[in-house]
């Protein structure tokens, strides 16, 4: 009976014009496979068939009634045309009334037994109908958009629910051809159904019992594979050679020793499993994970430093120049002479290392590679410009890429490439929940610093009305005459330019805006250049001020941040580029103007530039949003200190897309399963390693992967 295959074109489908297919290539849909593959997002319940007499006021159900009457008109006042109908069946009759629909007057013939679904409203002419849906009673008796639990499906203009329901039912007795891609072990024990059971019943469910075993089969599928391919990635560099880093005990310990404080348990912890990681012949895969000041530096130091003294280079990479510039300082002060550390970045002031000590930046930029390339350079620490042509590491051992859920999809992979055979460590201030990591980060080891070094108090944090700005100003400039520093965020650069997100994200050509658009804008968007004139002129004429931008040319950047370091300048006002890493521990306020327009997890980081040290420090917020959903964002942050805490809130509100960079991960493929289902996560996880442990992939399972693959475009 069926004409078509699961490979047939959607315009080649019964019913489906040129127009009609261009709309669900929109949707992503171009085969039949691909439609049964569209699943519903809910389920209207219309299974309840209720004779007319017993209909109640608000319940949603159908009705199955002949129509008595119908016809339409036009109302010449609104405009619109009415339809109304009258039906019956054998315990009474009720009213139809539509809007806007007068085809319906032609469709419906009196006489003839429809079902009709909708919510009741009942008044003194008793029960009433408005803008049913309905459909033609078949001999089948199967119902498609009433009497059932009827598919809700996301559309496209110019699509409706019924087109789309009426299209997939033609084809859904395709499902039931497709061969199962699991073995059958796997699915007896996680209790699983079958897939063409599932993808069925996931479309037209008999009842909530078949929806939910169908929905728990598909949402393991998803999360298996993603597991596969982690697992199998996995195995791939379990084979892969890299040098083994043997931990080198002694200059360690005396390193340790010659820092200025003890490092903390966790520190520890986490160290000594990156150590003995790195001692294996095969590529460490690692995630460091810990809050925004716990001290991820330190321990990446310490597993450079290791490389270092195996003869190893050490690529360290960082998402902005301001941070690239900190860590090659602080690298270069805690190894001292012995190491030769190098800095390269794409604006010239990286090349005013004052040990080249070269004049021309293009020549000097070359000096620098070559240096790199000959392995005359120990440690080299740099922007994506490390990953630029032409730069060459001669004994490439060990990779750190610092705040990486802050590079983008294309360079992660450049950064894969560069590093092939050496050592990896990333390192994120976003804390992750488990059974997120799972599906995230599925290949790669964690580890977590789970404790702020001793002494840390916490961060006072106000939401600040706007009433009381002056004073808040006043409290300040207390803290400066304490000897402490302030920094002033401003989501604008200047009066009226872009927003400094995208701003700032052009001028070091790296990412994509950092607040997703549902952050709903503030009427007053403060600039970093507004801010500074008046702070400067009106409030603290005294003080002294300066201001930091994303689009400033690199060495005056870097003038600025010098000088603010080494505390001679009081306030800082800037935007986001102090977002992360920047550390300066004698700064005890962090003032954010516009506070709505940041997510969580970036007013999190804001905050953490201060708290950095033993000083008691402040967090202010202000915005001049009245929206309820920002405040109360705005007032829980006010609340949570902790980033694991402001971290599932964010992915609540923003996703882990947003909050994690997830677009490579295969979460962001996740169409049923949610990143909730832990337990279904587990099982799959459990699954994939067995499968993974086969000497050969089964041809389904190998093929499902690859279509997978290519489906959600990863790397
Ligand atoms: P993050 O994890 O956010 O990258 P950093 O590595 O920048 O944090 O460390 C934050 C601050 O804490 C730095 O000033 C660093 O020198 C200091 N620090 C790191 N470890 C310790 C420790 N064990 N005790 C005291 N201070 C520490
Ligand atoms: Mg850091």
């Amino acid at each position: 009976m069926l004409m078509f295959t699961l490979s047939t074109p959607i315009s080649a489908i019964t019913h489906i014009g040129k127009k009609l297919a261009k709309k669900f290539e929109y949707l992503g849909v171009k085969t039949a496979a691909d439609l049964l593959n569209y699943y519903p997002f809910r389920y209207d319940d219309l299974r309840a068939v209720v004779p007319i007499k017993n209909l109640q006021e608000a319940t949603r159900v159908t009705v199955k009634a002949r129509v008595v009457s119908i016809n339409s008109r036009r109302n010449f006042k609104t405009r619109r045309s009415i339809t109304e109908g009258l039906i019956g069946d054998d315990s009474g009759a009720m009213r139809l009334v539509w809007f806007n629909q007068p085809f319906i007057a032609k469709i419906l013939k009196p006489g003839a037994e429809y079902y009709f679904a909708g919510t009741v409203k009942t008044d003194m002419l008793g029960p009433e109908f408005m803008n049913p849906v309905f459909e033609a009673v078949k001999s089948s008796g199967v119902a498609t958009h009433t009497a059932r639990l009827v598919p809700m499906y996301h559309l496209t203009r110019g699509l409706s629910q019924k087109q789309i329901r009426f299209l997939i039912s033609q084809i859904a007795p395709l499902a039931t051809t497709i061969p199962d891609w699991l073995p059958d072990d796997i699915l007896k024990k996680y209790n699983l159904i079958k897939f063409s059971a599932a993808l069925g019943a996931i479309h037209f469910p008999d009842d909530e019992t078949k929806l939910k075993t169908s929905i728990e089969r598909l949402k393991f599928d998803e999360l298996f594979l993603i597991q596969l391919r982690a697992e199998l990635a996995r195995r791939e560099q379990a084979i892969v050679a890299a040098p083994p880093l043997k931990f080198h005990a002694p200059e360690i310990k005396n390193f340790v020793a010659s820092l200025p404080f003890q490092l903390t348990s966790a520190q520890k912890i986490v160290a000594w499993e990156i150590l003995q990681d790195i001692e294996k012949p095969s590529p460490m895969n690692r995630l460091l994970s810990g809050d925004v000041g716990s001290g991820k530096t330190v321990v990446a130091a310490l597993s450079a430093y290791n490389a270092f003294l195996n003869g190893w280079q050490v690529a360290v990479m960082a998402p902005t120049e301001i941070l690239a510039v900190q860590h090659y300082n602080s690298l270069q002060s805690l190894f001292g002479a012995a190491v030769t550390v190098g800095l390269l970045t794409n604006s010239e002031f990286a090349q005013s290392d004052k040990r080249l000590n070269f004049k021309s930046p293009a020549k000097s930029r070359a000096a620098l590679r070559a240096k790199i390339n000959s392995g005359e350079l120990n440690v080299i620490v740099g922007t994506h410009s490390l990953l630029s042509e032409g730069v060459n590491f001669k004994k490439l051992g060990l990779v750190i890429v610092d705040e990486q859920h802050r590079f983008g999809v294309a360079q992660r992979r450049v950064i894969k490439q560069k590093g092939q055979g050496a050592h990896f460590l990333s390192m994120t201030a976003t804390p992750i929940p488990r059974s997120l990591a799972l599906v995230m980060y599925g290949d790669l080891d964690i580890s977590t610093i789970n404790e702020l070094p001793p002494g840390r108090k916490k961060i006072l944090t106000r939401l600040v009305e706007p009433s009381k700005r002056a004073a808040a100003y006043n409290f300040i400039r207390e803290q400066i005459k304490k000897g402490r520093q302030a920094f002033v965020v401003c989501p604008l650069i200047e009066e009226g330019a872009e927003e400094n997100f995208a701003a700032s994200a052009k001028s070091i050509n790296l990412f994509a805006p950092m607040v997703s658009a549902n952050v709903t804008p503030a009427l007053d968007k403060r600039s970093v250049l507004s801010e500074f004139k008046r702070l400067s002129e009106k409030v603290f004429p005294d003080l002294k001020i300066a201001w930091l931008h994303g689009k400033m040319a690199g060495k005056d950047k870097q003038a600025v941040m010098t000088k603010f370091k080494s505390g001679s300048i009081d306030i800082l006002v800037a935007t986001s580029v102090v977002e992360v890493g920047v550390d300066i521990p004698n700064a005890s306020v962090m003032m954010i103007e516009g506070a709505d327009r940041f997510g969580l997890a970036q007013l999190h980081q804001f905050r953490g530039r201060v708290g950095r040290s033993n000083h008691q420090s402040y967090c202010l917020l202000f915005t001049s949003s009245d929206n309820n959903k920002s405040l109360e964002r705005l007032k829980f942050f006010e609340t949570h200190n902790d980033g694991f805490a402001l971290a599932e809130k964010d992915l609540e509100i923003r996703g882990p897309g947003e909050v994690y960079g997830t677009e490579q991960s295969g979460a962001s493929a996740l169409k049923i399963a949610k990143l909730t289902d832990k337990i279904l996560i587990k099982q799959a996880r459990e699954a994939a390693c067995q499968i993974a442990g086969d000497k050969i992939l089964l041809p389904t399972i190998k093929q499902r992967l690859q279509k997978w693959e290519s489906e959600v475009h990863l790397e």
